[in-house]
């Protein structure tokens, strides 16, 4: 019996009962014999609470204290979640990030793990322990200071021991069965995958699917690390991520793999740019000088009177203030009209690598969409996804339409969401 990492997000440790549910589960697979390393994340809604806590200290809270507030909710977690396993005759130690052995860049709120050191860890197993490490949390290779992984980084940390202390798999628990081909909490006639390749998982995490983090499933496929998404509610079997299926799991051979969305973003309009050579250049150093991710850009013509064009991109909803202070400061020296801030947007995105090979999938998506009375106002692309913002409000109906026209409703169970409120 190999060793196992074992990841429970915030739902499955969400009070005192859960935290006492998932030492059960833990306990269980010591017995089993593996050696188990569990990384946990902070109970419930902890994180959002403390985001809205920083927020009304200060607006654009300083990124080293915010990191600091941060992992707190994992501290809490992991101490009580080795205390229940202590309780149930079993020998449990808890780490932080730090004391764990993840080391990462300096960059604050999204901070990337560069090396693990899990010394301690090793340590702890060998003396007989199940060791607890707290999710989503790192220490900065140059300045030693605390940094976190960004929303749902806890997942990253799974999936970077697994692959420091060669684990025989990931599992990450959740409050669904596994992997869908759509959101559960939306489309309640979504499908259960037994297996998604890397490949499709990594676009799906992308658009919005926040089951996995997109980091985590990089850097799973970069090591060859399987992940089984499975809900810690239930015993089923859920899905496993993989670079090829294994044993009985079954492969389907659809065009589409599913439907994912996300609400998490905003628009940025640079309204009135000199339609000039250089001026998106200066815009978006601006933007990745402030350490900001963008997704989609899209520049309009310019008007020929004028020879002034408008600039959109989208970005984290998270970024939005930050953006905007940042271009603000670089008006002159960019020289642009205005800026316009919309947060009201969402993106539906389509994915599948059967879609190389199948010129209908767009014109069928664009249909499910017109059809459904969705307005569409962003469109990008890549080889096996498609990807829309339309009206925040619309996203719902829109990523069910499209389920539905890709022929991807269930017609059996309902899809079971166990716990978490979808914040
Ligand atoms: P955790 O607290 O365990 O990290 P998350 O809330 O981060 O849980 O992720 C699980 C949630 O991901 C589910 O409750 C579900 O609403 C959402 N989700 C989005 N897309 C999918 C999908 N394709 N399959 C399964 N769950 C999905
Ligand atoms: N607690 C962090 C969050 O809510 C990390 C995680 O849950 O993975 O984003
Ligand atoms: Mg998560």
């Amino acid at each position: 019996m190999g060793l196992v990492v074992q990841k429970y997000g915030g739902s499955s440790v969400a009070d005192a009962e859960g935290i006492k549910r998932v030492a059960k589960r833990i306990v269980d697979a010591k017995k089993d014999g593996h050696q188990v390393v569990v990384v946990v994340s902070a109970m419930g809604d902890t994180t959002d609470e403390l985001i809205d806590l920083a927020g009304q200290v200060s607006p654009i809270p300083a990124g080293r204290e915010f990191d600091m507030l941060l992992t707190a909710g994992e501290r809490i977690s992991m101490a009580l979640l080795a205390m229940a396993i202590k309780n149930l005759g079993h020998e449990a130690q808890s780490f932080t990030g730090s004391q764990a052995g993840v080391i990462t860049d300096s960059v604050h709120n999204k901070a990337r793990i560069i090396d693990v050191t899990p010394g301690r860890i090793r340590t702890a197993l060998d003396e007989g322990n199940i060791a607890i490490v707290a999710g989503f949390q790192g220490v900065s290779q140059d300045k030693k200071d605390i940094t976190t992984l960004g929303r749902g980084g806890s997942d990253t940390t799974a999936v970077a021991l697994a692959a420091a202390l060669d684990a025989e798999v990931c599992e990450i628990y959740t409050d669904v069965d596994g992997v869908f081909t759509a959101d559960p909490r939306v489309v309640s006639k979504a499908r259960k995958m037994e297996w998604i390749p890397f490949e499709d998982m990594l676009e799906l995490a992308a658009s919005g699917s926040k089951v996995l983090l997109h980091r985590c499933v990089e850097y799973a496929r970069r090591y060859n690390i399987p992940i089984h998404v499975r809900s810690s509610f239930s015993g089923l079997r859920g899905t496993w991520v993989s670079n090829q299926p294994q044993g009985d799991q079954q492969v389907e051979h659809a065009i589409i793999s599913g439907v994912a969305h996300d609400v998490s973003e905003a628009k940025v309009t640079v309204v009135g740019v000199p339609d000039k050579p250089g001026e998106a250049a200066a815009i978006f150093r601006t933007i990745a000088d402030a350490e900001i991710n963008i997704d989609m850009v899209v520049q309009n013509v310019s008007a020929a009177a004028t020879a002034l064009t408008d600039i959109s991109f989208t970005l984290p909803k998270t970024d939005g203030a930050k953006a905007i202070d940042a271009l603000e400061k670089a008006k002159g020296a960019i020289g642009f009209d205005s800026l316009r801030y919309d947060d009201q947007i969402g993106k539906i995105s389509l994915v599948g690598a059967g879609m190389k090979t199948n010129p209908g999938v767009t014109a069928s998506f664009f249909e499910a969409l017109s059809d459904a009375g969705v307005n569409i106002e962003l469109i990008s692309t890549s080889e096996i996804r498609i990807s829309v913002v339309t009206r925040a409000d619309d996203v719902n109906e829109a990523v069910r339409a499209v389920h539905t026209a890709f022929g991807l409703d269930s017609d059996t169970d309902e899809a079971v969401v166990y716990g978490g409120t979808g914040r």
